[in-house]
């Protein structure tokens, strides 16, 4: 049957400006990392896209690695374009990143102009579309002067062919010297996507967030789960066939030890004392952060969709609260 957005898509989410731009995300986005490629059915990877855009998920999170096998992400993305949302653009935040390695060439990573361009092109053709929203350098390459990497970002704002620019698991000093060039250009670094949640505090620890705050832009928090490790479903000590600590090489097995066991589980209480789980826990603590516009999450199902968006329907977290989680989640 043919698609049609829900009429109420826009009363669901919260929307938050990111940095000092002009551009609004929802707070919570949804990624194209895992679970989608041609390792799961094509028909639930399209419900829980489609579902996500209904409950106002505006912000879809890509790159040209993504799958398996790499670019299958973009492809799949493509296709759901094609059949459902294209009628929807215009309401869409669309990602790509180039720079993480797909392949043997050298002109499949790293930040040259050569590899950040003729990615870019590519992700349009797969994505079937003439423009990204965001164009992101995946990782940094100290190998690849600053200033080639960001003429390549720039010229693709030039080009038409993305609207704005961004870095991921970027050093914080190397974050500030994009961000002045960038301004410099008359491109100003939109956002800039490191991994954090209560078990990953490097955006506290490196002064990105500090920097953030400084050089305006937003931060698009990755992993908030920390790949699920922050949910309730590896408690018990068993792993559920199809979790990703089951089926993923990026999430492995013997993380889910007894020390893992025993701060997720006093986290866990501290959740159930406000009334919720902790996904919505974990959630609502990378978001507390005002730099932090959205957490980046996954899902593998539209009902862990719906159970994470129901994250913004609680109070916010006391200073006590996060006094307790602190005693848990640092390593
Ligand atoms: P999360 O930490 O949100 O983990 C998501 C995974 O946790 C889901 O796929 C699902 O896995 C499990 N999960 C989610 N909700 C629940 C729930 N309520 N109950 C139980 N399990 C749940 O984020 P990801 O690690 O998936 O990363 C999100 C996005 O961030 C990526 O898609 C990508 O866009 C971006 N990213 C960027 C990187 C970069 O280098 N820039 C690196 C990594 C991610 P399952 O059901 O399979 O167990």
């Amino acid at each position: 049957a043919a698609y049609r957005a829900a009429d109420d898509r826009y009363q669901r989410l919260e929307y938050r400006r990111a940095g000092n731009s002009g551009l609004d995300l929802p707070a919570l986005s949804l990624g194209l990392w895992q679970k989608f490629g041609t390792d799961y059915p094509f028909e639930t990877q399209r419900e829980i896209l489609l579902h996500a855009f209904d409950l106002g998920v505006t912000h879809f999170d890509n790159a040209n690695r993504y799958g398996p096998p790499h670019r299958g992400a973009e492809k799949v993305f493509g296709r759901v374009l094609r059949s459902d949302l294209a009628p929807y653009r215009d309401e869409l935040i669309l990602t790509t990143k180039a720079g993480n390695p797909i392949g043997p060439s050298p002109y499949l990573k790293g930040g040259s102009r050569k590899s950040l361009l003729v990615s870019l092109e590519h992700s349009l053709r797969d994505l079937g579309t003439d423009y990204v929203d965001i164009f992101y350098h995946h990782r940094p390459d100290l190998s690849t002067p600053v200033e080639e990497t960001v003429g390549g970002l720039v010229s693709a704002v030039q080009q038409g062919k993305a609207l704005y620019v961004g870095v991921s698991n970027y050093p914080t000093e190397r974050a500030h010297d994009v961000a002045e060039l960038l301004r410099g250009a008359g491109v100003p670094l939109l956002v800039h996507q490191p991994r954090y949640s209560i078990f990953d505090r490097g955006p506290e620890n490196t002064g990105l967030l500090k920097l953030a705050a400084e050089d305006g832009f937003g931060l698009v928090a990755y992993s908030p789960l920390a790949q699920g490790l922050l949910t309730d479903k590896y408690l018990d000590g068993t792993i559920p066939a199809s979790a990703r600590a089951a089926n993923s090489s990026f999430l492995s097995p013997d993380q889910i030890d007894d020390l893992y066991r025993e701060r997720a589980t006093a986290l866990n209480e501290i959740a159930r004392q406000r009334g919720q789980s902790l996904a919505q826990l974990a959630l609502q603590w990378v978001l507390r952060q005002p730099q932090v516009t959205t957490a980046l999450i996954g899902a593998s199902s539209t009902s862990q969709l719906d159970h994470n968006l129901a994250a913004l329907d609680f109070p916010p977290l006391t200073e006590e609260e996060l006094a307790l989680i602190d005693q848990h989640g640092i390593h």
